[in-house]
Order: structure tokens, then C-alpha cells, then sequence
């Protein structure tokens, strides 16, 4: 038994990062997903360290180096496929981020957007700019992070009544679910693919 070919099982749960026809980065899928998609020509993988893509054959041709995460059939160990290019669709999904908690503190990188204080994610609450008791919604565009002492300040009012200022108008935040991968998902090899300022988000995580 090939020690380094232990992982299987896990390494066909972990993610794979899915580029357009035209290299550009739309999502992320589990490693089992884009073997069936090499399997079926619908995607090609492509090697980090030289940029050649290559089909389902010539993939599984490769030597599994040492140490690297390898997915084993009976007959064959295949290299995790890290990075796939899609062979059809060119277009990009339109996507939105979801409004959860989490992406709530990324968005507003755990910073009071009352008094820009960054007292820690225990010590933050999530602000109704509108409070819920007047018909506020949990939005991307009524909600903001604030810290415990503004928040009890403003209590049920509109920051202007409690003449208080927002730091900027709250937004639905411009990156893509794409991003919503846990960080510890984060492949090394996906940064020659996704630009850096879009990793710097979930890194403040
Ligand atoms: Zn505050």
C-alpha cells in the first residue's frame, strides 16, 4: 500500500477550483465532480506548475509524485485535479453572496460601522439600520456590524435620530460565492487563477 495514496476517500471531498473556457475562475467543485467532468471531455485539468491542460488520458498518464494527494482505482492513481477548465461554457453565472452572519463580518471586516472599532467578533452584534420593531429587514442594505456599546446607544432608532453616522452605506458586498470556500480550502495553485484581492477577504476571516 502506497502510503502517499492513503487520502483517497477525503480527496475526493476536497474542492477543485472550475475556470471558463476563457481561464477566468467561476467556482469550485469537489474533486469527484471534476473527475467526472475530465471523464466525460467536459473539462480538461490543468497542471499548475505549467499551465498544460490536459484530457482525462493523458491526466491519468501523469506521474503521482510523491507526497501529492492522488485519488486510486483499481488499475490506476490519478493526481487530484486542482484547477479544471471548462471545455463548452465561456459565460459567467451571475452570482450574489449570500446574506449570512459570516459574510456579514467579511463584509464589514469585523469593524464597527458606527465608531470603526474592531473589538473582537464576540464583542460585535449585527445592527437592524432600520430596527426589526419598525419593519427593518435582515438585508445586505439594512444590516450592518456593530459593537455592543453603538448598538445599545441606537437602540430602536435610525442613526440619525440617535445622531449617530454609518461609515458608508451598506451594500451587497461585490464578491462571488466563489469565494464563500472555507479558507482552509484554499489551494496555493488557485492564486495563479483568482486575482489576490479577492483572497483577501475570507484570509481576514
Ligand atoms: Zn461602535
Amino acid at each position: 500500500m502506497d502510503a502517499d495514496c492513503s487520502m483517497e476517500a477525503s480527496a475526493l471531498n476536497h474542492q477543485t477550483l472550475v475556470l471558463n473556457r476563457g481561464w477566468v475562475a467561476i467556482s469550485t467543485t469537489t474533486v469527484r465532480e471534476a473527475l467526472s467532468m475530465l471523464f466525460t471531455g467536459n473539462a480538461r485539468a490543468i497542471r499548475p506548475e505549467t499551465f498544460e491542460s490536459h484530457a482525462f488520458d493523458s491526466w491519468a498518464d501523469l506521474a503521482v509524485e510523491e507526497g501529492e494527494p492522488c485519488v486510486r482505482t483499481v488499475s490506476l492513481s490519478i493526481r487530484v485535479p486542482e484547477v479544471v477548465v471548462l471545455t463548452h461554457y465561456g459565460g459567467m453565472p451571475r452570482q450574489v453572496a449570500s446574506f449570512s452572519r459570516r459574510n456579514l463580518f467579511l463584509r464589514d471586516k469585523n469593524t464597527c460601522q458606527y465608531c470603526g472599532k474592531k473589538p473582537g467578533t464576540k464583542e460585535l452584534t449585527i445592527d437592524h439600520v432600520l430596527p426589526r420593531s419598525r419593519g427593518g429587514l435582515s438585508t445586505w442594505t439594512n444590516c450592518v456590524l456593530a459593537c455592543v456599546p453603538c448598538n445599545r446607544r441606537k437602540a430602536n432608532r435610525l442613526p440619525a435620530e440617535a445622531h449617530m453616522q454609518l461609515a458608508k452605506e451598506p451594500k451587497c458586498p461585490a464578491w462571488t460565492p466563489i469565494l464563500e470556500v472555507p479558507v482552509i480550502r484554499i489551494r496555493q495553485s488557485w492564486k495563479h487563477f483568482v486575482s489576490e484581492k479577492y483572497w483577501t477577504l475570507p484570509l481576514e476571516a
